[in-house]
């Protein structure tokens, strides 16, 4: 990270106050930008860093500083809320079907019939 940009990160951190919404933690070297409503990885990949860093000034609103620890934590949260959602939605679908199509293992259900 050249000069410019690391001076332009401090003050991006600056002005989110510097440390971890979360826990408080304040070493700038493990603290992370995170967007509030998610998608950051995406937008940070298609956005120059400088911009980037911009952005979050101009719309602070939307970001928030979380340290490593936190911000994995939320991504683990979300994860498991994704998949207990998407489990909802398999156990819903399948409602009526017998219950032997459902069965994990059905190579081991079939039995000596032939
Ligand atoms: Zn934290």
């Amino acid at each position: 990270m050249d000069q410019y940009l690391t001076r332009k990160r401090a003050a991006v951190l600056a002005h989110l106050s510097n440390k971890c919404r979360r826990c408080g933690f304040s070493d700038c070297r493990a603290l992370q930008i995170d967007h509030i409503d998610g998608g950051g990885g995406k937008e940070l990949r298609c956005t120059a860093q400088w911009t980037y860093l911009n952005r979050v000034l101009a719309e602070s609103f939307r970001f928030q500083l979380l340290c490593a620890n936190c911000n994995w934590i939320k991504r683990s949260e979300k994860s498991e809320a994704k998949y207990r959602n998407q489990n909802i939605g398999q156990k819903a679908r399948n409602i009526g079907h017998a219950p032997e199509q459902s069965g994990i293992f059905p190579e081991q259900q079939t039995g000596n019939a032939g």
